[in-house]
């Protein structure tokens, strides 16, 4: 136990050199009344500890112990357009003087239901929500309203959320378990747990019961996996000659892969499909849309879809300056993207390279996932034989060197992100996969 103290043994490693005392007091003080000490589970993993930040700018983070970082992790995904992006302050302080919440209709959520609408590609009609996990959980619901049907198909490794039902066949599980403690097994009892890039696996899972079939349509949760050649147009057309709806589950691809998402990027167009994260820049928003006729069992009441919070004033304002920005300077966004997303995945590998370490990275566009392999990671199986013990430990070594990145392997990038940035970022890399690499050699913590 280090002279802070810790409350955990899996925070107990030699920190105190490289700064992060303030972040250490802060998890112990956190621990004394903060359930686990973090505020969503996800966070505990970060070594040496659990970091609190104070600030953050465009692509830059400060912690509390004033130590500075380049920023890939993002929120987890949220901050597409960078820490407080200027158009969406602007567009949340006129709303803060204006009501933050009418318990009635006002006229933001028309204005981002229509910026919805024609930026995804096969959106007709749309509906709110706050979280990801919630909007998967309407998106079900609308597909059984619409087909009469109860069963859902998803995915071995896609990540929907954290309820009940599609808590199973999470990243780094091989069966259909409750992925945690306190989890109602029955709950996911109408649900199939298949194999993703698999057609034959899909044909033999749709039987005429099947409502949903809901995917990731390039699986980043589990390895930043893109869709083989003609996958989804086989969904498309298997979904829909079993008359079930196919859901794409786009929480991380939305706004994030293209405009359009990953139905835009990849050129199939599901019926119903799952937004956040980068819907809400930062803001707590999403959103289920999809086809006027699926998406009619709510505009009939067939299924009744509430929510004290859903398109709050404040969000939806914050959403729609988000989707405006994204919409209005595609062309310049969108390009950025792809570039800074391949440089840095670019400057991972070739650094790890140089430094002897089995370094994988997958990257799409914006996303990417990086694992310690010695072989390449293409699919849900090779995710369970790679090294996340020795990931985690290269995060922790990218920590030190002033690059925050989520230790389980999801990397992201925004449109903040600068040439500087990745310069920086570049000569992190190279020393962070040195030294990796020797406390790997060395045997140190495997
Ligand atoms: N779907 C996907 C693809 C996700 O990545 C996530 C969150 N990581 C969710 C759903 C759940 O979203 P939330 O955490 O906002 O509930």
């Amino acid at each position: 136990m280090s002279q802070e103290g810790s409350v955990s043994g899996e925070h107990e490693a030699d920190h105190t050199s490289h700064g992060f005392q303030r972040s250490m007091a802060q998890f112990e003080r956190a621990s004394r009344s903060l359930a686990g000490g973090v505020a969503t589970a996800f966070r505990a993993a970060q070594q040496p500890v659990p970091v609190s930040f104070t600030a953050g700018h465009g692509s830059r983070l400060t912690d509390v112990d004033g130590n500075g970082y380049v920023d890939y992790a993002l929120g987890f995904g949220p901050m597409l357009l960078g820490q407080s992006p200027e158009p969406v302050l602007a567009a949340v302080r006129r709303q803060l003087d204006r009501g933050l919440g009418y318990g009635a209709s006002h006229e933001l959520e028309a204005e981002l239901a229509e910026a919805v609408c024609r930026t995804v590609p096969s959106a007709e009609l749309c509906v709110f929500g706050s979280t990801g996990s919630e909007a998967v959980h309407v998106a079900i619901r609308i597909a059984r309203a619409a087909t009469g049907r109860n069963r859902v198909v998803k995915f071995l490794g896609h990540y929907h959320g954290w309820l009940d039902p599609v808590h199973v066949g999470i990243p780094g599980q091989t069966g259909k378990a409750p992925a945690t403690g306190g989890q109602d097994p029955e709950a996911s009892a109408a649900v199939t747990v298949c194999r993703w890039n698999d057609e034959e696996a899909l044909a033999a899972a749709l039987g005429n019961d099947v409502a949903a079939v809901i995917m990731e349509p390039a699986a980043i949760n589990v390895g930043a996996f893109p869709p083989a050649p003609g996958y989804l147009e086989r969904a498309r057309e298997l979904t829909a000659r079993a008359g079930a709806v196919l859901i794409f589950d786009e929480v991380i691809t939305g706004y994030r892969l293209a405009l359009g998402g990953a139905q835009q990027r990849f050129g199939v167009r599901p019926d119903l499909t799952v937004l956040g994260k980068a819907l809400g820049a930062g803001f707590p928003i999403s959103a289920v849309c999809g086809r006027r006729d699926v998406m009619a069992v709510v505009a009939d009441h067939r299924v009744s879809h509430v929510g004290t919070f859903n398109a709050n004033p404040v969000c939806a304002s914050a959403a729609l300056a988000a989707v405006t920005e994204l919409e209005r300077r595609a062309d310049v966004h969108y390009p950025h993207l792809e570039s800074v997303g391949t440089a840095f995945a670019q400057s991972l590998r070739s650094g790890a390279e140089a430094a002897g370490l089995p370094l994988v990275i997958n990257q799409i566009g914006a996303a990417a996932y990086g694992f310690v392999s010695d072989q390449p990671v293409r699919s849900h199986e090779d995710a369970l034989a790679a090294r996340p013990a020795d990931y985690r430990r290269f995060a922790r070594a990218l920590l030190e060197e002033g690059v925050h990145v989520i230790p389980r392997g999801l990397l992201y990038v925004s449109t903040a992100h600068t040439t500087a940035d990745l310069d920086e970022t570049r000569d992190a890399i190279t020393k962070a996969a040195a030294r990796t690499a020797e406390e790997l050699e060395a045997g140190d913590g495997r």
